[in-house]
């Protein structure tokens, strides 16, 4: 996160700052991403560095207010042990969110919309759930899901880890941590043939449910040698300013429809 755009973050204001800002705009964004190995050529903050020159965009073109931004996320079961991740419990995970979100509304946020660059949906889904017991109004996106209709324009392949896509990201988002010349190809075992497997950017509907859903990946400290899943050396620069220029254009189209329907002041009726 750079300092130049530090009045767009919560932690660099002061609290009648804060407040007044949600005067003119009560949308909060929250960024989630977390800590995990990403392949020997980039870094383990991979989720959470991109989700930075994402939310200034956004926060910059619309008025929102960037919440701090955890380092840490949820992981499913087969990330763990890797050596550099370290991944939240679910339970930890939901409860953070849940946290968070009611401290910010008590300075006059009104609607938050949580942004993840990192698959942990069986998490903060839930925790939207909660909230939205409480009568918080969230809105919790992750980032593929906004752009899968372009995935294949820009990319060879699908939306895994550490890969193309991901790898492309990087290199536009925070090129200073990405070393090209340690990219490499990886494929992971899996126990269902692919066909039953719906992966991150896939639109085909598989009935066995998105990739978070059920035990069939291998456990990747025992599987993967790298801890890169898919083809990393087909990254570019170029395809990651395409992929990123359009999720913050849809981030923003979010945003200022929310201002639209839901006035500066007024709350959706969750409750
Ligand atoms: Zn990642």
């Amino acid at each position: 996160m750079s300092l130049e755009k530090k009045h767009l973050w919560w932690q660099y204001l002061s609290w009648p700052e804060i407040v007044e800002r949600a005067k003119r705009c009560d949308i909060a964004l929250f960024p989630m991403g977390s800590i995990e190995q990403h392949g020997p050529h980039l870094p383990t903050g991979h989720d959470t560095l991109q989700l930075f020159k994402i939310g200034e965009a956004v926060a910059e073109r619309t008025g929102a207010m960037l919440l701090p931004c955890p380092w840490y996320g949820a992981h499913p079961y087969h990330h763990w042990h890797f050596p550099g991740t370290i991944p939240l419990k679910i339970d930890t995970c939901r409860e953070l969110v849940k946290d968070v979100v009611r401290g910010a509304a008590n300075a006059g946020y009104n609607k938050f919309i949580i942004f993840w660059g990192h698959g942990q949906a069986f998490a903060l889904d839930p925790a939207v759930h909660d909230l939205g017991l409480e009568g918080y109004f969230v809105i919790s996106v992750m980032l593929w899901n906004l752009v899968k209709d372009i995935h294949t324009e820009i990319f060879e392949d699908p939306f895994w880890h550490a890969d193309e896509a991901e790898t492309s990201i990087g290199l536009y988002t925070h090129p200073e941590f990405v070393d090209m010349s340690k990219a490499a190809k990886e494929l992971p075992t899996t126990f269902v043939d692919g066909r039953f497997v719906e992966g991150p950017s896939d639109k085909k509907g598989s009935f066995a449910g998105e990739f978070w859903q059920g035990t069939w990946a291998a456990p990747e400290y025992k599987d993967l040698k790298k801890g890169i899943i898919g083809d990393a050396t087909k990254a570019t620069r170029e395809k990651g300013e395409r992929y990123v220029t359009k999720v913050i254009e849809r981030l923003i189209e979010l945003v200022e429809h929310i201002k639209t329907r839901y006035p500066v002041g007024v709350k959706p009726p969750v409750k």
